[in-house]
């Protein structure tokens, strides 16, 4: 079982949805990102559906993959979004996204971003200091604005996925130690220019054990029984994402509908409206980047495969050890060999694969990576000059570029001598 989702062979080849990865690799170069619209926008429903019965929204975590035609399939779905910057608020609504149904999360917002938010008619934020809540009020007060104002709350959870993107404990920069918030809340209630009626948390990334979502949700419910007591009515209940993907075959995916179910269970009889932020459980499997092999060489014992993709396009592999399945394009018998798949950046830190069996690639071929649908392109860079890869998106047998590759030029734009 293969790591994708909206991908599948066919007489050997790989095809995204109706199309062969082929034919867009010789149409559009290598290295290509390659997505499935249907497989986001089912992503998308699923969430919809497990929540169905109570009132929820689902809000889209931009940062997963902040690319327009995804954000505007996504908002043609019905989905709101979660932001962590101005730069994806613009994205948003350049979208076509609902500002109203986004949700401002991050730990260090600035003023102009804040400002920019509540003139553009953001509907909520999360929190994550006393500090960022004092300039909200202030800002909104001068804008005749009246968010709904979430504290992101730290329940001190140790989710069990790689330390980098864990979130939920106290050692960690995010969020406010419960205990804080609450006097907080109680501090922060008497003004008027906020509606301080949310409470938020998000407790990491790649996370499995749903046992981990329903402590959290645990302590929420508790926190929100102590401000009720308090006389603070609580409206919405910000769960976060987080829910983990497979990346590797045989593996399972966290269960969108079992999630749905649990929560379902633990908020019956609530009366506020349950929100989550998904992004990788969305877009992580219906995307696949696609690279061309140039070189094998043989370093003493070690064989490198060298693919004209690199840490610059993925830097998955080297920034969180992640394992990313690499797949032949065209499927044929041929012996295995054992090695690394690295790309040409000047670091030793640079490559996609390490000590993996892989069917002895010739130069020239075509490989796809999997599962590289989320923190993908958005976390590529122009290190040692390379131009950003393009991007492709399927919707069964029609396909089209939604970003073109980077050329030279856009390498030094802005730059003077
Ligand atoms: C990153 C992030 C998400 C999305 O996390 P996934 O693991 O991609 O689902 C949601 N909410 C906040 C606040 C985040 O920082």
């Amino acid at each position: 079982m293969t790591p994708l989702q909206g991908f599948e062979r066919r007489d050997g080849a790989l095809y995204c949805e109706q199309v062969a990865l082929a034919t867009i690799a010789a149409e559009v170069g290598t290295p290509t990102y390659v997505y499935s619209a249907s497989a986001i926008a089912a992503n998308y429903r699923a969430y919809d559906e497990a929540l169905q019965g109570a009132p929820h929204e689902v809000h889209y975590a931009v940062k997963a993959n902040s690319s327009l035609a995804v954000l505007a399939l996504l908002a043609r779905e019905g989905a709101g979004f979660d932001i962590v910057s101005g730069g994806e608020l613009y994205r948003v609504i350049q979208a076509g996204g609902d500002p109203r149904r986004t949700v401002f999360s991050g730990v260090g917002k600035t003023a102009e971003e804040i400002e920019y938010a509540l003139e553009s008619g953001v509907g909520s934020f999360n929190c994550e200091s006393e500090g960022e809540l004092a300039l909200l009020r202030d800002l909104a007060d001068r804008l005749g604005r009246r968010p709904s104002v979430a504290l992101r709350v730290n329940p001190d959870i140790s989710a069990e996925t790689h330390p980098y993107i864990s979130t939920g404990l106290t050692e960690h920069k995010f969020g406010i130690p419960l205990e804080q918030a609450e006097r907080i809340y109680g501090e922060f209630r008497r003004y008027a220019p906020l509606a301080l009626d949310g409470v938020s948390c998000h407790i990491g990334s790649q996370i499995f054990d749903l046992g981990a979502f329903q402590e959290a949700s645990a302590k929420m419910l508790g926190l929100i029984d102590r401000l009720a007591a308090a006389g603070l009515s609580i409206r919405r209940l910000d769960l976060g994402g987080g829910l983990g993907v497979s990346y590797k075959p045989g593996q399972i995916s966290g269960s969108i509908a079992e999630y749905g179910r649990r929560l379902r269970e633990a908020l019956a009889g609530r009366g506020f409206e349950l929100q989550l932020e998904p992004g990788r459980s969305i877009v992580g499997q219906a995307g696949a980047l696609l690279t061309r092999s140039l070189y094998r060489k043989q370093n003493g014992e070690k064989v490198f495969v060298i693919v004209d993709a690199a840490m610059n396009d993925l830097i998955r592999p080297s920034l969180y050890q992640a394992h990313h399945e690499i797949l032949p394009v065209v499927e044929a018998e041929r012996p295995r060999i054992l090695g690394d798949v690295v790309g040409p950046v000047c670091e030793s830190g640079d490559f996609l694969a390490r000590d993996r069996a892989l069917p002895d690639v010739l130069p020239g071929e075509l490989l796809a990576v999997a599962t590289a649908g989320a923190y993908g392109f958005v976390l590529s860079s122009n290190y040692n000059s390379r131009p950003r890869a393009a991007e492709v998106l399927v919707e069964g047998d029609q396909w089209r570029v939604i970003r073109e590759r980077e050329t030279f030029r856009d390498l030094i734009r802005g730059e003077t001598c």
